[in-house]
């Protein structure tokens, strides 16, 4: 049966399916584990390592690769401590926080209609909060060997400090001129007072972000240009118009340092919520760095010869966030009737973690499988499994969201053909054995 005809179809509505899944099938579970784990710290694993890396690397071909006007860096997440007195870090980058003095259990004051009952008090199960007092995000280092206060540095908070640090190395190197932009993925760490929703909110993260620096006259241009950029890279990976929308901020919800933003909002189980952020920073960066810094990080024009500090766009993407969108996106219980049912991740075939799987039939075909699997190595990325019933062999690669699945059996040694199996309609089709690889490039490049 073609489940595509017949199946009915549930999206995922519980964040527990989805936890466990994950975690059985090796794509994400908490780091540390056998240690029971260490709150708002997440393990890639397998499966969730290839998912991420897949999506980091259309970020890059669309937003690096494919624009002559945007430069990568790959910088260091330690900074000069002065950064993040200019950024206005040290200062702003807090959440009200409150203590339940029966408890002893922390909340973020801004978030407290979430916040389980009181398990301490006696006659009541309401928390007895001491007044909100502000919690500076940043997570502190030591560096050297002294222990004074002169070595104390910052993991990153965002990964475009070290992008406007790098502004005149980077433009001159590159020989590039205004507009253009400079972008870096990397991780980012915040000590989140509730770390909560699986990955969505963790201490220790990976953004993906674009400075987009330009002349004063033209940062609404640009910000409407990046806007639609950005909410086209979230149509390409299947989000559709119901789970997908975009957020002015309000202007008393704006950042320190932001004249406009907008949030690109996915609706998880959870409810609608930010995976990106397109904010209008001005010249706030450049501005301070170069008060802070004391150095001139302003443009000179070559034609008028004006001179003036640049205004910025930014595009800043949680990579773990999306893929968390993805894996909400992927998960579909069908129910195929006759009581049968599968689990299957429908990820966007250019995404899968595992692009094809190679299945003989039995073990006595192990090695022209081989043979065909290490031809496909060079193209893809396989998975190789020869063990058990073929029908649970194909349903464990619908939960992975293997796209495609190719069975060598008996018959294969005499017509040369082999079956192609289509994760989301299930259909199976005998193809010419040799005509895999072209045909499964075909299939991932549409
Ligand atoms: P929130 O309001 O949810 O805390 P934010 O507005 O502080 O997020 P930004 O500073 O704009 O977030 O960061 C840009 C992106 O980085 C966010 O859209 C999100 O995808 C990601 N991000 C921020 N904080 C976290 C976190 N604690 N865990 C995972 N991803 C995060």
């Amino acid at each position: 049966m073609s489940s595509d005809q017949s199946a009915t179809r549930r999206r995922l509505e519980r964040m527990d399916d989805l936890v466990s899944l994950c975690a059985r099938r090796g794509f994400i579970f908490p780091s540390s584990e056998i240690y029971g784990g260490i709150n708002g710290f997440w393990d890639y694993g397998p499966l969730g390592a290839e998912l991420k890396q897949n999506l980091k690397n259309l970020w890059w071909q669309r937003v690096v690769r494919e624009r002559p006007d945007v430069e990568g860096i790959d910088s260091a997440i330690i900074a000069h401590p002065r950064t993040w007195e200019a950024s206005g870090h040290v200062e702003h980058f807090s959440d009200p926080m409150v203590d339940c003095r029966a408890c002893k259990k922390r909340f973020r004051a801004d978030q407290l209609e979430d916040a389980p009952p009181c398990s301490a008090r006696e006659g009541t199960s309401e928390h007895d909060f001491t007044e909100p007092r502000s919690f500076n995000l940043m997570l502190q280092t030591r560096i050297g060997a002294s222990e004074d206060a002169a070595s104390t540095a910052y993991l990153r908070a965002e990964t475009c400090q070290p992008i406007f640090n790098d502004f005149k190395r980077v433009r001159e190197a590159a020989r590039q001129k205004i507009p253009f932009g400079i972008a870096q993925i990397g991780k980012a760490f915040r000590n989140e007072i509730n770390p909560r929703n699986f990955t969505f909110r963790s201490r220790e993260f990976e953004q993906a972000e674009m400075e987009f620096f330009v002349h004063p006259s033209e940062r609404e241009q640009w910000f409407a240009h990046w806007q639609a950029e950005r909410l086209a890279f979230h149509r390409e990976l299947g989000f559709d118009d119901e789970h997908l929308r975009t957020r002015p901020h309000a202007e008393d919800e704006l950042a320190h340092y932001a004249r406009a933003a907008v949030d690109v909002e996915y609706l998880f189980p959870f409810g609608w919520q930010e995976i990106e952020g397109v904010h209008d920073r001005g010249d706030w960066d450049l501005s301070r760095h170069g008060e802070y810094s004391g150095k001139d990080l302003g443009i000179t024009d070559p034609d008028t010869k004006e001179h003036y500090v640049p205004m910025v766009i930014e595009t800043s993407v949680g990579v773990d966030r999306t893929v968390l969108a993805l894996l909400c996106d992927a998960y579909t219980e069908e129910d195929l009737g006759d009581g049968d049912t599968r689990l299957v991740m429908r990820f966007p075939v250019a995404l899968a973690p595992v692009q094809v799987a190679v299945l003989p039939l039995s073990k006595k075909l192990a090695e022209p499988a081989h043979v065909l699997e290490r031809e496909l190595r060079r193209r893809f990325n396989v998975f190789y499994d020869d063990a058990g019933n073929i029908g649970r062999r194909y349903r464990r690669q619908d939960e992975a969201g293997t796209p495609f699945c190719v069975t060598l059996d008996f018959d294969t040694a005499e017509d040369g053909k082999v079956t192609l199996r289509d994760r989301d309609s299930m259909r199976q089709e005998r193809i010419a054995l040799e005509g895999v690889s072209a045909r499964l490039a075909e299939r991932l490049a549409a």
